[in-house]
């Protein structure tokens, strides 16, 4: 991640449901879930391997040949893009997968019978890279090099699980797929307390969450919600609906900016391929500061 030495994470896919296109989608993009992060001295990882996951993989399958890839949950959405994902066809690689299992399958039994004949022509077998499938309790943390990374379980259909990345003084939360209001606003709060950059799912406007209570997703408010009680810095909002062009985005964007208005919360739309730079910028202050102490 050249000399930057903080926490760097890269949207790769925004969308939620299913991937669009079309003049309405080009601001905002149309590809579905997959977040990269990046941290100086630790292994590359992935978060879902939504459509966006094939385009990361055409940018820098080498780079990626090591990746730790986590799994939010296995809806379509974000798992739909694996199979497209360069660094699988590598002999290169040596990939490893995490994930809670969901409703008594592992990721891997997923993504076998995702990618066997009829529905794709390359079985997960035949597949030259090595891939190791490992499941995750429904809590945890765990450390890679520099790279502190945290997860709980949150509301929706099937699960879902939302993660914490920290790294050299910088934060992130990735909720994934979450319906807070379905009992567990409390623990993303408490699980995002004083994160730098909380992204979250926002998928509908407020009045279009009464038909679909139950569906797994929030609205902007709520979003503003978690993100002032948790006291984080930034908020990203993502899963956007298909339905919703540039337009309705920029509208969903307006509403959640008023609900957060004097209260010095920064709140933005995710979009594809959109980058968040954390923590370089106090990493370098100390580099200089310890430079200068062994003078
Ligand atoms: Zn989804
Ligand atoms: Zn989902």
């Amino acid at each position: 991640m050249g000399d930057a030495k903080g926490l760097k994470v890269t949207l790769w896919g925004t969308r939620g449901s299913y991937g669009v296109s079309g003049a309405g989608f080009v601001r905002h993009g149309g590809a579905t879930t997959c977040v990269e992060v990046e941290a100086h001295g630790a292994p590359p990882v992935i978060v879902d391997g939504g459509t966006g996951v094939a385009a990361l993989g055409r940018s820098k399958a080498a780079a990626l040949r090591e990746a730790i890839v986590y799994q939010t949950h296995m809806h379509w959405d974000h798992v739909q893009g694996y199979p497209f994902f360069a660094p699988l066809f590598d002999p290169l690689s040596s990939l490893t997968f995490r994930a809670v299992p969901r409703d008594g399958r592992s990721l891997g039994d997923v993504l076998d019978e995702q990618m066997t004949q009829p529905t794709f022509p390359i079985g997960l077998n035949q597949l030259p890279a090595r891939l190791r499938f490992e499941d995750l309790d429904l809590k945890g943390e765990e450390r890679h090099g520099a790279l502190e990374v945290g997860w709980t379980e949150l509301c929706h259909p099937s699960g879902s699980t939302g993660y914490r990345f920290e790294a050299h003084g910088a934060s992130l939360v990735f909720t994934g797929d979450v319906e807070v209001r379905q009992g567990c606003m409390e623990r993303l709060i408490d699980f995002s307390r004083g994160a730098d950059v909380l992204v979250m799912d926002a998928q509908y406007f407020p009045e279009e969450y009464g038909p679909r209570v139950g569906f797994g997703h929030s609205t902007p408010l709520d979003a503003v919600e978690v993100a002032l009680r948790a006291g984080v810095g930034r908020l990203i909002m993502t899963h956007h609906d298909p339905t919703h062009d540039d337009e309705r985005l920029d509208a969903k964007l307006a509403l959640a900016r008023e609900a957060a208005r004097g209260e010095g919360l920064v709140v933005d739309n995710g979009r594809d391929g959109m980058v968040i730079e954390l923590g370089a910028r106090a990493r370098m202050e100390l580099d200089v500061a310890l430079e200068s102490a062994r003078i």
